[in-house]
Parts: structure tokens; C-alpha cells; sequence
């Protein structure tokens, strides 16, 4: 083969990265990306199994920089604001009373929270009275604080390399964790697994195919990289849980906890020079945000003014199924297993 040919092949088929779930080289670039410390990224679509994911694959101390201990906050709490912190609270009790409710008030029950950060919500499942409470969250601060609650059954490492007995838990739950995980066939396994026929499963992510994510791409706050490694398409997924048994039994659009700061942290995103600036002072990240105080002024004003604004657009967003993030309610079901396709 002539030098001109090989020239020809690579620029009429361009590389692409192999899904890292399918291992289809079906895939396309969607968007560019950057993250709070100004490195590049990228993100691809595989169109064999309809997985969205970050390009290139971050590296262990790429992941190791981006989870710093302001990820989680510093101290014992996520953020710096106690208002905040108080409003947050509110809606981990409220994620306590949906499963209080779906596990029809059986205290007795076996509970799993797969990336349970401080405890927080297990502590409100603690009060309701359950006491069979487990909890996996990776080392680090927010582990070293859910180590404190004598009442959680703590596997301080990933979910890969925790065992559980077969059919132990009649329910697992996942918030905000499944974009995290670099192998999520493989967790969707493992909770398959774990999971009594007829547990719950109740799971929460950002929602690739919403309103916001289409308007602000690259600067959209959910994309969050490089920590968020995986996104799904709210019907992709869905489908994807009936081939691994799971019925849908419903899903929640609305987040008054996420999705209007979503928009609002966006739009700051692509009038700034560095992204999630106003959600970094949130956290307490002063390293970030020293140097950028009279600027921070002017996002935190934009956030009061535009909060309702942005309240109301994201009920408007969920009566379209489009909101910024959407959490799923499933039941293991194996009458609900269908076959690919
Ligand atoms: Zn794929």
C-alpha cells in the first residue's frame, strides 16, 4: 500500500474510541468538555448500545485529583452554607420516605446505598426505624464520616470488589453514583444479583437527553467531568434495566435539589472563565474561588434573582420528561427480562 492510501483511509474514516461497554468502534463525537482545572475532554456516543461516555479515558490520578477532598466539602458537612446543607436534608428525608413507602414499611428490611457518601440518607432511613443498613462508598473523607454511625455496615472500597450474598437486599439504591462507575454493565450485574426477586431498586443520574444538557453542552454542571465517566438517555435505559429484569414502576423528573441550579450553574459556566465557580463557594472550595470574589458577587445575585425563574422552568421541563436529572423507581421482576432488541 502506497503512503497517499494510507493517507486516504485515515482521513476518509477517522479514529474513534471503542465503546468501552460494547466494545463497538460505532461510535461519534458529540461534544467538547472541560473541567475545573481546564483539561480537555470529550464526549462520545456509541451507537451500538447507546451509551454516552467521556473521552479520553481518565487517567487513575486524573480521577484521584478530580475526587479532592472539596468534592465532598470540607469538614463534616458537604457545604459550607448551613441553609444549604438544611436544604439538602430535606430531600435525603424525603428519599428516606419513598423507600419507607415502597418497601411498605418493613423496618426489617435489608438495605443497600451503593456510594452512600457521609451516611446522611442511611442515618434518615435509621430513624425510620430500618436497621439493616449497609452502605459502599470509596476512601476518603466522606467514607471517614459515614464511618461514624455505628448503625451502617460500612465496605469502605468500590463495588466491584465488595461481595454480598446472592438475593440479600429488599433494596438498593444509587444517587448520583451510576455516572461515576467506569463499569456500569458490570454494576448492573452485581445489583441484579444482590437484589431479592421483587426488591426495589431506586436510582438517580443526570439526564443526558434534557433540555439543559442540549442547550449548554460542554458547559452543562451534570456533565461534571472527569468524574462523570457514563451517561445514559432516560428510554435507553429503561430498556437496558428490562434486559437485566427489572420493571420500571416510576420515574421522578422534577428536582427542585438539582435541576434549577443546573440551568443557573451553566449559564455562569459560559460567562466565566472557570466552570461551577458559584458551586465550588457552595462547597467551601476557597483555593478555586479566592481570586474570583467581586465576580462571585454578581453569580450569587444572578442565583437569587433567577432561582423562580428557574424553579418553574424545570417543572415545565419535567411535565416533558426533560429535566436536568431523573431518578428511577425499578422492580426485580424476572417476567419483565426481555431480550435485546
Ligand atoms: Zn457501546
Amino acid at each position: 500500500m502506497e503512503i497517499s492510501e494510507v493517507f486516504y483511509i485515515l482521513k476518509s474514516k477517522p479514529m474513534t474510541p471503542r465503546c468501552p461497554f460494547c466494545q463497538s468502534n460505532q461510535t461519534k463525537y458529540i461534544f467538547p468538555t472541560y473541567d475545573l482545572l481546564q483539561q480537555n475532554w470529550t464526549v462520545y456516543k456509541c451507537y451500538s448500545c447507546r451509551y454516552y461516555f467521556l473521552y479520553p479515558f481518565p487517567t487513575k490520578e486524573q480521577l484521584q485529583q478530580s475526587y479532592h477532598f472539596e468534592y465532598y466539602g470540607k469538614g463534616a458537612k458537604k457545604f459550607s452554607f448551613p441553609l444549604l446543607e438544611n436544604f439538602i436534608n430535606i430531600y435525603r428525608k424525603k428519599r428516606a420516605k419513598l423507600l419507607y413507602r415502597l418497601l411498605n414499611k418493613k423496618t426489617q428490611a435489608y438495605i443497600l446505598d451503593i456510594g452512600c457518601g457521609s451516611g446522611r440518607f442511611l442515618e434518615y432511613l435509621y430513624k425510620k426505624g430500618f436497621y439493616h443498613l449497609y452502605g459502599v462508598e470509596l476512601p476518603g473523607y466522606s467514607a471517614q464520616r459515614a464511618a461514624q454511625y455505628p448503625f451502617i455496615k460500612l465496605h469502605i472500597t468500590d463495588i466491584y470488589s465488595v461481595s454480598f450474598n446472592e438475593k440479600m437486599f429488599d433494596a438498593i439504591t444509587l444517587f448520583h453514583v451510576f455516572e461515576h462507575l467506569p463499569d456500569p454493565n458490570m454494576a448492573l450485574q452485581l445489583i441484579g444479583r444482590w437484589l431479592k426477586d421483587d426488591g426495589v431498586l431506586v436510582i438517580s443520574f443526570p439526564n443526558i437527553a434534557s433540555q439543559q444538557a442540549r442547550w449548554f453542552k460542554g458547559h452543562w454542571l451534570h456533565l461534571d467531568p472527569p468524574r462523570h465517566l457514563n451517561f445514559m438517555e432516560p428510554q435507553d435505559f429503561i430498556s437496558k434495566m428490562q434486559m437485566f429484569g427489572f420493571c420500571l414502576l416510576t420515574t421522578q423528573y422534577t428536582s427542585l435539589e438539582q435541576n434549577p441550579f443546573g440551568y443557573i450553574q451553566s449559564i455562569l459556566n459560559m460567562c466565566s472563565s472557570k466552570r461551577e465557580l458559584l458551586f465550588e463557594a457552595f462547597k467551601g472550595h476557597k483555593a478555586y474561588t479566592q481570586s474570583h470574589f467581586k465576580v462571585l458577587w454578581l453569580h450569587f445575585l444572578f442565583f437569587a434573582l433567577s432561582l423562580p425563574f428557574f424553579v418553574l422552568l424545570d417543572i415545565i421541563d419535567s411535565l416533558n420528561q426533560q429535566s436536568g436529572t431523573v431518578l428511577f423507581v425499578f422492580k426485580k421482576e424476572p417476567l419483565c427480562k426481555k431480550d435485546a432488541n
